[in-house]
């Protein structure tokens, strides 16, 4: 007869209670809206260690379902947050820390994976991988995405990697530095003011983005490197325009506005006051949410793949792409993609022309050429012909 298992601190209870809420999109609305729970006030501790709870973020829905899609389905091809300044776009990318989902990473500084032997042959990985792989040892060891931060005032030699100067000196010997881009692959890289970067350095990044690897030549020496990460760039518009090739490369895009409702300020006073106060505690009055949508994100990761999208939704949708006068490809894959990683986060197999509705503005606008010239003066009539064109897609259903 087997012993019966004595709760220990660690163990998981045997049937966890699940949270009242139905999808992860539940879940974020319903903490978006409740008031903030007493939070203790403590010793302030340091706050970087800490991030601010993604889910106590106030308002903002769309900026957090744009986060949440990009991290279950990085085939979205990126986030662009525009707004102004103190609209919580670098609060929410970092607030993403606790909720960031597992990952195999690899333990080269190439990126190689077992899984890029299986898709691409022996070739996929570099020298010392493919002979590791044939001695049946591991290329990778489970971890969790990592956010990198692109620093603002990084160099194309930071960005890319270069000759390691100082090996070079010291020890006459050259090697090539891996720079930001092999670090970030199979992770989340983060560029706040993405318009202030300099033409050569955003090339890069979003020609390694759209590859999933880059090379670097410096004489005789040659290195390729994976670079499959998330992207996620926020800017302000009063600073300076993006290219529009630079903006169509982001799959999804939201225009984030400060809060409206006098009520919603208040308690986002509230809580970053509270945050600022005690930062722990406020990570406490949360962490059971977070746990829950932690797992959440896991869950439609692990759905994804299984997620179709029905040919005659499809149609539909590319005929509204059509009628909005929207040249670029880029716009219904990123779309699909979206919609894909949104019925993941209801557990479904199927997209829906519901789903495609719901993610239809973030992967749209500001596609047209004419609406980059204007991006705020044109936003309202395009979301509202874009609602009534779904609308009529409706009906002939
Ligand atoms: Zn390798």
């Amino acid at each position: 007869m087997a012993t019966p298992e004595l709760p220990t601190e660690k163990s998981e209870p045997k049937e966890r209670v699940a949270h009242p809420f139905r999808t992860l999109r539940q879940l974020v609305d319903f903490v978006s809206g409740k008031s903030l729970p007493p939070v203790e006030t403590g010793e302030g501790l340091r706050t970087e260690a800490l991030p601010f709870p993604f889910l106590a973020i106030v308002g903002q829905r769309e900026m957090k379902l744009a986060l949440l899609l990009g991290l279950i389905n990085p085939s979205v091809g990126g986030v662009l947050l525009v707004g102004p300044r103190g609209t919580a776009k670098t609060t929410a990318v970092r607030s993403l820390l606790d909720i960031l989902p597992k990952v195999e990473s690899s333990l080269c500084s190439y990126g190689c994976l077992a899984e890029d032997i299986e898709t691409g042959g022996m070739d996929a990985v570099c020298p010392d991988c493919a002979k590791k792989f044939a001695e049946g040892q591991p290329l990778s060891s489970p971890g969790r995405v990592r956010l990198i931060e692109l620093p603002l005032n990084a160099r194309l030699e930071d960005v890319v990697g270069g000759i390691d100067e100082r090996l070079a000196v010291t020890h006459e010997r050259l090697r090539v530095r891996r720079g930001i881009l092999a670090q970030a692959d199979r992770n989340l890289l983060y560029i706040d003011e993405i318009n202030l970067l300099t033409d050569e350095i955003v090339d890069s990044i979003l020609d390694a983005a759209a590859q999933g690897s880059y090379t670097v030549r410096r004489g005789p020496f040659s290195a390729t490197y994976h670079a499959r990460f998330v992207l996620v760039g926020s800017m302000n518009p009063e600073e300076g325009q993006l290219r529009p090739q630079i903006l169509d490369r982001f799959g999804m895009r939201v225009v984030v506005r400060g809060l409206e409702d006098p009520a919603e300020r208040l308690e986002a006073y509230r809580r970053v006051q509270a945050y600022l106060t005690n930062p722990r505690g406020m990570c406490i009055a949360y962490c059971e949410e977070t746990l829950a949508a932690a797992e959440e994100i896991q869950s439609a990761r692990a759905r994804l793949p299984k997620v179709i999208l029905p040919d005659k939704v499809a149609r539909l949708a590319i005929k509204l792409v059509q009628k909005m006068g929207i040249d670029s490809l880029r716009a219904e894959i990123s779309w699909f993609e979206a919609a894909r990683a949104y019925a993941a986060t209801d557990a479904r197999d199927k997209v829906t022309l519901e789903d495609l509705q719901a993610v239809a503005p973030m992967a749209l606008r500001l596609r047209r050429s004419q609406f980059m010239a204007e991006y705020f003066n044109n936003q309202v009539e395009e979301e509202e012909e874009m609602a009534n064109l779904l609308g009529s897609l409706y009906k002939i259903r």
